[in-house]
């Protein structure tokens, strides 16, 4: 039996693949809509975190950052309360490196081993079971669940010692975050000077400008459509993890600070909510043009 905590825009379709390939699943979720989706594809339901690791000799975990994994693993009625010896615990939320040593530390305490084993592609990779999955912690408990993960990945890889998987996402979420700023900056000036932006992506994307994030961002920005998607206030907890971590390492991060003021000037405005696509509506209101289809 596996037990998957957290169903939301992520964890659903990941837990609904782990059931399509025939895994029994235990779930649990704050929100009582999100547990319901589950059960209606033939999980079952726990009342609580514990009540999962009573259970379960594998659990999932998919909370938005560090201080809700913590209240899952080490809180009142959390995973720590209910688990067995050699219970393994996977979180593939996005949190700091620090907080993921932490609780792997907390938790071999009691015998329970935990990897970190954030994901990048967001929700459609998630759908199509094709996130790219990163991971830190034992080598030989990545072994033992890499089966499970490749049920929902289509590239599951070994990182290094716990906290690693962080760290690799952290580097994700910076180069995310920047290229969305880049591609956003770069349609305002040329939708501003006059060509229709539909035809700046036909001409560029096949060229060294072209990426993923344009790929996947432009036809959003463009239709104005900015449903999440990936949150503007869960990529400001990611580059506040990014930029902690890289004072705590000494290495300077001059352009996630810029763009990271961008995010806190689209939250302050009441989009954080949005996908952070709209980042391209920072530049919006800078330039009082909206990167639209013509
Ligand atoms: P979300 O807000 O849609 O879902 C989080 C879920 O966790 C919610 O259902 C919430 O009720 C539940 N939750 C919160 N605290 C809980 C607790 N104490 N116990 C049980 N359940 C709890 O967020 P999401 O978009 O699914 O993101 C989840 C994680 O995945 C985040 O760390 C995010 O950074 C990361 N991520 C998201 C995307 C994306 O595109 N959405 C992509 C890659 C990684």
């Amino acid at each position: 039996m596996i037990g998957f905590i957290g169903l939301g825009i992520m964890g659903k379709p990941m837990a609904e693949n782990l059931l399509k390939a025939g895994k029994e699943l235990v779930v649990f979720d704050v929100v009582k809509e999100n547990v319901e989706k589950l059960l209606a594809k033939g999980a079952k339901v726990a009342s609580s975190a514990k009540e999962v690791a009573q259970q379960c000799s594998l659990i999932i975990i998919m909370v938005p950052n560090s201080p809700h994994v913590k209240t899952v693993v080490m809180g009142e009625n959390g995973i720590l309360d209910g688990a067995k010896e050699g219970t393994i615990v996977v979180d593939m939320s996005s949190i700091a490196p620090a907080a993921a040593q932490e609780l792997a530390k907390a938790c071999a305490k009691k015998g329970v081993k935990m990897l970190d084993a954030p994901v990048s592609g967001g929700e459609p990779k998630a759908i199509d079971g094709t996130l790219a999955v990163m991971v830190g912690g034992d080598k030989a408990v990545f072994d033992k669940v890499y089966d499970t993960l490749k049920l929902m990945g289509a590239s599951v890889v070994y990182c290094g010692d716990s906290g690693a998987g962080n760290t690799v996402k952290l580097a994700n979420q910076v180069i995310v975050a920047l290229n969305i700023a880049a591609v956003s900056e770069a349609f305002t000036l040329s939708t501003k000077a006059g060509v229709d932006p539909i035809k700046v992506f036909d001409a560029i994307k096949g060229g060294l400008a072209g990426s993923t994030v344009m790929n996947a961002k432009i036809p959003m920005i463009t239709e104005g459509n900015f449903n999440p998607g990936f949150k503007i206030d869960l990529h400001i907890k990611d580059l506040n993890n990014a930029l902690e971590t890289g004072h705590e390492f000494g290495s300077p991060l001059p352009m996630t600070a810029q763009v990271m003021e961008m995010l806190q000037t689209l939250h302050a405005d009441g989009f954080g909510q949005d996908d952070h696509s709209a980042i391209a509506k920072y530049y919006e209101k800078v330039s009082g043009t909206k990167v639209r289809k013509q």
